[in-house]
């Protein structure tokens, strides 16, 4: 076993998108542009509504996959396909923007709370002008496995002890697993070498990346963490519980074009979505 170690950690950066949301940004900030092939990943909650009621009104997304899932309140959407829908508190979205598509992403509270996350995964040059899909996953939907230990682990992408994640046919072959660990537990996982993986703790605290037992980084709530290379990923939490976010996926390693809800391979890709937009051919 080739136990993979902490790399990096990034301090989440305050940053306001859309009509004017204020999150918290750690992938697509200045300390971590790009983690191919992961390219943006932001956590929003608040309990005041004027951080975020103004939320994220029509848009176009060509070139990407955004992954939205919540853990409080609501995020109503709709989209130029025709769907709309609300992603609550255990529901995830995993939209493939494809070719493009024009949506809204509006969120609310309820029961006075609003938190989630949203991630971008990059698609390969020859997937960039793919048809849009969506993956719509509830909550029920979502498998959860409890070991006998006290972990547990919501499986939304990948595989966990045999139990397969909710969302699947996706290309970068991601793993997005949330997972909760008691105080003196461990959780153990393999991930392929050459993924790029990473955690997102949102609660408590735990060490990251030693043996069992030894070790580790320690990484506390609100952190994101970055995992060098090795086919396992270990993680203990001593005298308090933790819970983070485990994501993990195949680089793409293909050329960057961006520009905001844009990513392409080339300048003139990104140059072309503009022009769509502008002529009114950007759905297609
Ligand atoms: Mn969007």
């Amino acid at each position: 076993m080739n136990i993979r170690k902490i790399q990096d950690i990034i301090e989440p950066q305050f940053v306001t998108e859309g009509a004017g949301v204020r999150l918290r940004r750690s992938i697509a900030t200045r300390k971590l542009d790009y983690l191919d092939p992961f390219l943006l990943f932001d956590h929003f909650g608040s309990d005041d509504p004027k951080d975020y009621l103004a939320g994220f009104p029509m848009h176009p997304h060509r070139g990407i996959e955004t992954v939205t899932y919540m853990m409080a309140g609501l995020v109503d959407h709709k989209d130029s396909m025709g769907n709309s829908g609300t992603v609550g508190a255990g529901d995830v979205q995993w939209m493939t923007s494809g070719s493009g598509i024009m949506h809204e992403e509006m969120p609310r509270p309820k029961d006075g709370m609003m938190y989630g996350f949203q991630l971008w995964v990059n698609l390969p040059a020859r997937l960039k002008m793919t048809p849009p899909r969506y993956q719509d996953v509830p909550s029920v939907g979502i498998p959860e496995v409890a070991r006998t230990d006290g972990v547990r682990i919501r499986v939304i992408a990948g595989e966990v002890d045999g139990v397969r994640g909710a969302v699947t046919e996706i290309y970068a072959d991601p793993e997005y697993l949330d997972v909760s660990v008691p105080a003196g537990r461990s959780f153990g996982q393999p991930v392929p070498e050459g993924h790029a993986a990473f955690v997102y703790v949102f609660e408590g605290e735990g060490a990251f990346g030693g043996d069992a037992g030894e070790g580790g980084t320690t990484i506390s709530a609100t952190s994101l963490a970055v995992f060098g290379d090795g086919d396992s990923v270990v993680v203990q939490a001593r005298n308090r519980p933790v819970r983070f976010l485990m994501i993990s996926g195949r680089p793409l390693g293909e050329p960057v074009a961006r520009y905001g809800p844009f990513v392409m391979n080339t300048k003139e890709e990104i140059a072309q979505a503009l022009a769509d937009l502008r002529n009114g051919t950007f759905v297609k």
